[in-house]
C-alpha cells in the first residue's frame, strides 16, 4: 500500500470513529437484551390455539444474568419502550465492535505510515551526521 493511500485511509476511519463517539455521547437509556414475539399455545381445550391452531402472539423481553437468557412477557404498554431501549442497546454494542475493529485497522495503517516514512536506513543520517 502506497503512503498516500493509507494516509487517506486514516482519514476516513477518524472520520468513521467520530461518528461512532457521537453514539456513545448521547444521553440515552441502554436495556441490555432484546424483545421478540413469541407464538404459544395457552392449553386451554376449547381455545382457538388448540381448535385451529391460531397461536397466541405475546412480545418479550429477554436479558441474559449470569450466563443464563431470561424472558418475560410485556404488557402492551411496554413493548414499544422496551424496543427502544433494547435498540438502543444493541446500536451501542455494535458501534463499540466497530470502534475496536477501527482501532486495529488504524494501527496497521500507522504501521505502513512509520514503513513508508523510515525507508531510508538509519546508517544514511548516520553518515552525514
Ligand atoms: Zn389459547
Amino acid at each position: 500500500m502506497k503512503i498516500s493511500e493509507a494516509r487517506l485511509k486514516l482519514r476516513n476511519l477518524i472520520d468513521e470513529e467520530a461518528k461512532l463517539i457521537t453514539i456513545f455521547m448521547e444521553r440515552k437509556r441502554l436495556l441490555r437484551g432484546g424483545v421478540y414475539q413469541a407464538f404459544s399455545k395457552c392449553g386451554k381445550a376449547n381455545c382457538v390455539c388448540v381448535r385451529e391452531g391460531k397461536l397466541h402472539i405475546a412480545w418479550r423481553f429477554y436479558w441474559t444474568e449470569g450466563g443464563k437468557t431470561l424472558n418475560r412477557v410485556l404488557s402492551k404498554s411496554e413493548i414499544v419502550y422496551y424496543q427502544r431501549l433494547t435498540r438502543n442497546y444493541q446500536r451501542f454494542r455494535k458501534a463499540r465492535a466497530r470502534l475496536v475493529k477501527i482501532h486495529k485497522e488504524m494501527i496497521e495503517l500507522i504501521n505502513i505510515l512509520e514503513q513508508g516514512m523510515t525507508k531510508e536506513s538509519v546508517k544514511g543520517y548516520v553518515k552525514r551526521g
